[in-house]
């Protein structure tokens, strides 16, 4: 994975320009400011719960003809990466074509 990297590149980005004096605190701060970077990379992902909470939203703006996969790209992202929830897209899409006709 790219993670050693990454992490690398972040902590640099964050350190403070003028680190040496009071390192322990800089030290912590850029922990702490590290785990919150972290925090929101993850939120850039939707989880399989995530995507179960929106799915029916999802699945009736396509039903309208409404362009889903660019209001929710998050939803699609994950419903091309993840088979189980496509299943349940491509289920619950045909329970609205059903409806519809
Ligand atoms: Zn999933």
């Amino acid at each position: 994975m790219r993670e050693p990297n990454f992490f690398r590149r972040l902590i640099r980005k964050l350190r403070p320009p003028s680190s040496q004096k009071g390192k322990d605190h800089h030290d912590e701060e850029m922990l702490r400011r590290l785990l919150q970077a972290v925090e929101r990379t993850r939120e850039v992902e939707y989880s399989c719960e995530d995507v179960y909470r929106v799915l029916d939203e999802y699945a009736e703006r396509l039903q309208r003809g409404e362009d889903a996969a660019r209001l929710m790209p998050l939803v699609r992202h994950h419903l091309e990466m993840c088979p189980d929830c496509r299943e349940e897209f491509e289920a619950l899409l045909r329970v609205l074509e059903g409806m519809a006709a």
